[in-house]
């Protein structure tokens, strides 16, 4: 995944240091030498991440930083801190002023380009989440929730057998989180079935192979899509290597210092939280997309793709379907005289009435406004005749009761049926002919069923 990425140093040699490196992964490079270059970058350019640094005459590194994840526009953007090799103070100051990463000088390329490829998957997480969003209060089906998903009150599995560094490692998390330590890998895999946020493993046990351990949580549907940190030793760059080639997420390198142990932990966590969200709204969307928002009836794009399927087995010498186009009358007076939102109502309480005078293999549809479809799988014209008349008496024989039982409704309505009559017959011409019947009961006179055969 290619990426814009701001390079901020006051150093021109390192900044054409990190942009050669950078170019050469494709990565493309925006550059700045001062605090408020970068800034009016930042926000005509919109970068996917800052990689920043702390020491700069003037505007320093933490005061870029906080002004942007102060901006609105520019808050959502991944900043790296580059700091001084002991740089502990620096980290703290960092994760205060909102940084979401750090890199020490001088900048190891393993390291950088794992920051980089982690920090590019969240960021294009939460572009697409903000689109989403975006589009979704639009049209009113999102609150605003994402803006709630932090980054701490994690669910950590810890996967170490080395007691004293483990030991050390929970009391740390447990800080802002709450871990789980387990230190049999076995064990550890079903642990993390269950609900999780992120995974730490130890990756330089000597009691098992966390490389394997992380593999076989990649494997495994239930925990595929959980980020993973891996521990390291510094000058482990093969086996660092190799953990991002399984698939982990982040590395953390030991010594393990605890401000940073803290920063990627967040950005780990963050980043599930915001890919659980998403997924869940996309389920919610798919869901959307094939329902009717004012009755809770299936909408005429779900009816269509069923009717589709129902009449290919029909023509192909399989049962009959039969379908009821069902139109309010004079529905319009309703409105007229009561208001639209007594017009919802009634929309309402007849999908109720419709949906339980069906069997649970019809569908009742809303087709729009104030029309509705009832498909009716293994259903002859007879058959659906009499169903459509018993649901017509239903709506006739007792009154709608609306604005809070105040006012009584006689409703009634003017159904067309229609069944599918064999070989060249289409779910199109049913339809139609059960729109057409639906024109003869209204002219002559509304509340009838009208049957018309092929
Ligand atoms: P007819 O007996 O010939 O069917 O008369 P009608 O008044 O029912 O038919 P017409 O098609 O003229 O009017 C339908 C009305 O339904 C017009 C439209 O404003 C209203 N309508 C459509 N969708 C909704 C809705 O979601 N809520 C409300 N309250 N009214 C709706
Ligand atoms: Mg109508
Ligand atoms: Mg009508």
């Amino acid at each position: 995944m290619s990426a814009r990425i701001l390079v901020v140093d006051d150093i021109d040699s390192n900044v054409r240091l990190l942009e050669a490196k950078l170019s050469s992964e494709y990565y493309e490079v925006l550059t700045a030498s001062d605090g408020p270059t970068a800034l009016a970058i930042a926000a005509s350019e919109l970068p996917d991440i800052v990689l920043l640094d702390v020491m700069m005459p003037g505007m320093d590194g933490f005061d870029v930083c906080r002004r942007l994840k102060a901006d609105p526009a520019t808050r959502h953007v991944p900043v790296v801190l580059v700091t001084a090799l002991d740089g502990r103070a620096d980290r703290v100051a960092g994760l205060e002023a909102g940084a979401d990463d750090f890199l020490t000088k001088p900048i190891d390329d393993v390291m950088l380009f794992a920051r980089v490829r982690s920090l590019t998957r969240l960021k294009a997480v939460i572009d697409e989440l903000r689109d989403r969003e975006a589009s979704g209060r639009r049209i009113g089906v999102i609150a605003g929730a994402a803006s709630r998903l932090g980054g701490s009150g994690g669910r950590i599995l810890f996967v170490d057998d080395n007691e004293r560094q483990a030991e050390r490692i929970c009391a740390e998390l447990s800080i802002e989180h709450r871990p789980i330590l387990e230190s049999d890998p076995a064990k550890a895999l079903l642990t993390a079935r269950g609900p999780v946020d992120l995974v730490i493993v130890n990756a330089t046990s000597k009691a098992f192979d966390g490389l394997r351990f992380a593999a076989q949580l990649r494997s495994d549907e239930a925990t595929r899509s959980l980020p993973i940190l891996a521990v390291v030793d510094l000058d482990e760059r093969q086996r660092a290597v190799k953990a991002l080639e399984i698939g982990v997420n982040d590395i953390l390198a030991r010594p393990i210092d605890p401000g940073e142990l803290a920063a990627r932990v967040r950005t780990q966590i963050r980043r599930k939280r915001y890919t659980d969200y998403l997924r869940a709204n996309l389920d919610h969307s798919l869901e959307l997309a094939v329902t009717d928002q004012l009755t809770g009836l299936h909408n005429r794009r779900y009816m269509t793709g069923q009717l589709e399927a129902l009449m290919r087995r029909s023509v192909a010498g399989g049962e009959p379907v039969a379908v009821l186009m069902i139109d309010i009358d004079h529905f319009k007076t309703v409105n007229d005289s009561f208001g639209h939102d007594v017009g919802d109502e009634v929309l309402r309480e007849f999908a109720v009435r419709l949906a339980s005078n069906v069997r649970a293999i019809d569908l009742p549809v809303r087709h729009g406004g104030e029309e509705f479809v009832v498909v009716m799988p293994d259903t002859d014209l007879e058959a659906a005749r009499r169903v459509a008349e018993r649901i017509r008496l239903h709506v006739a024989g007792s009154p709608f009761r609306v604005m809070n039982g105040e006012e009584l409704l006689t409703v009634t309505i003017s159904i067309g049926v229609a069944a599918s009559s064999g070989a060249g017959d289409s779910s199109h011409a049913l339809v139609k002919r059960a729109d057409e019947a639906v024109y003869v009961a209204k002219s002559q006179g509304r509340n009838r069923v009208i049957a018309r055969a092929a």
